[in-house]
């Protein structure tokens, strides 16, 4: 029997919850909330934290109503405390931002973080990653440490410096200096997603001030969520994986450049003009589990792919770089497959790829250049 509540038994910051709780299993209470079309994400390990507007669509489906205090009574009988999200929601009450906000239309989290206005713009001459500057005191290869402005609060957010050469780029570290980058961020992967509150370990990249790169040093991000979040876990929620599915192979005319069991290549339906994927081809499911040779090939695809991105305007091409592996909450996810993301903003020369309102408003993109071009201006730069 499932249970239910949407009293204010927590009432944080003054906002309503419904708790789904099963006195039976997890997995009755899983099935339930599948069929309430709950994502999984809200799952935060003893019972689903929902908004308050879900509680009429749960008696519906028949989940039985009961007083907040015998929901609280059940709970501490059945040795359950606060939720992760009551803790952390707890947790920016006491210390401030950032903060978890659930947004119920969009039913996604967002993350406020409202002291990140106050980051100080430092001067172009005082870099704080070369040598010398507030983050790096010595010379370094490649290194990491705790962003000191953290969109994420609890350590969830790490800076990677690519080298200590203020003027190199990522594909001008070379193949040798691409993979000392790849080891860091199987470390930090491995280290993070070894953490019983981390779920998900998102490695990117944003490249140039287009994209909100505050400063020019190479360097790019580790964010590390509690659980799955949106748009992994869409990916990952399919009944084949979509890169060993035939269908989804790469044509020769879409491949841009390839390395041993990787390439890179613009997908059939991409969003973004020049955009790129990066994968094996092998189900290999995330950057810890990656041999020493796989390392090599998929830094010798991206240092080849993103020099051929400079090359095509002649100049650095500002972009989003994400990597996309299994989570790190235990499941077994067999789907997952490791793969890099590569959204270059420019569609022209100077000219940027705006994501305007019928893009925003629909989910449906319209993309200028066609990926069968995109690829062979990308083979010819
Ligand atoms: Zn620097
Ligand atoms: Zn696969
Ligand atoms: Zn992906």
């Amino acid at each position: 029997m499932t249970v239910l509540v949407d009293e204010a038994v927590w009432p944080w910051r003054g906002r309503r919850w419904a708790h789904l709780v099963s006195d039976e299993s997890y997995a009755e209470l899983h099935g339930f909330a599948a069929e309430l079309g709950i994502p999984r994400q809200v799952f935060q390990g003893d019972h689903y934290d929902v908004p308050a507007a879900l509680r009429v669509r749960a008696l519906e489906h028949g989940a039985t109503p009961v007083a907040a205090r015998e929901l609280v009574r059940r709970l501490r009988a059945a040795g359950l405390r606060l939720t992760a999200g009551q803790r952390r929601e707890r947790r920016a009450e006491q210390e401030g931002w950032p903060q978890w906000r659930w947004d119920p239309l969009g039913r996604a989290w967002t993350v406020v973080a409202a002291d990140r206005q106050d980051r100080p713009n430092l001067p172009a001459t005082d870099c704080p990653f070369c040598p010398g500057g507030l983050e790096a005191p010595e010379p370094y290869d490649v290194r990491w440490f705790p962003n000191r402005w953290p969109a994420l609060p609890e350590q969830r957010a790490e800076v990677v410096l690519y080298t200590d050469d203020h003027a190199a780029t990522f594909w001008s570290l070379g193949v040798d200096g691409a993979v000392k980058v790849i080891d860091l961020w199987a470390e930090r992967t491995a280290a993070l997603g070894a953490r019983d509150d981390v779920g998900y370990v998102l490695v990117f990249e944003n490249r140039g001030p287009e994209v909100g790169a505050t400063i020019a040093h190479p360097h790019g991000q580790i964010y590390a969520y509690p659980s799955v979040p949106t748009v992994p876990h869409a990916e990952l929620d399919q009944s084949e994986c979509p890169f060993c599915d035939e269908g989804w192979q790469p044509p020769a005319e879409r491949v841009v450049s390839s390395s041993g069991d990787w390439s890179a290549w613009t997908p059939s339906a991409s969003t973004w003009p020049y955009e790129l994927l990066i994968a094996p081809d092998a189900h290999e499911a995330d950057l810890p589990s990656l041999s020493s040779e796989g390392r090599r090939q998929m830094a010798t695809v991206l240092v080849d792919a993103l020099a051929r991105l400079d090359r095509l305007f002649d100049a650095p091409m500002p972009y989003m770089l994400w990597i996309h592996q299994r989570p790190t909450d235990g499941r077994a996810w067999p789907r997952a497959h490791l793969h890099v993301h590569v959204a270059p903003v420019l569609r022209k020369p100077g000219t940027l790829r705006y994501a305007a309102a019928a893009e925003q408003g629909a989910g449906v993109f319209f993309n200028p250049v066609p990926p069968e071009a995109a690829a062979v201006a990308l083979r010819e730069a």
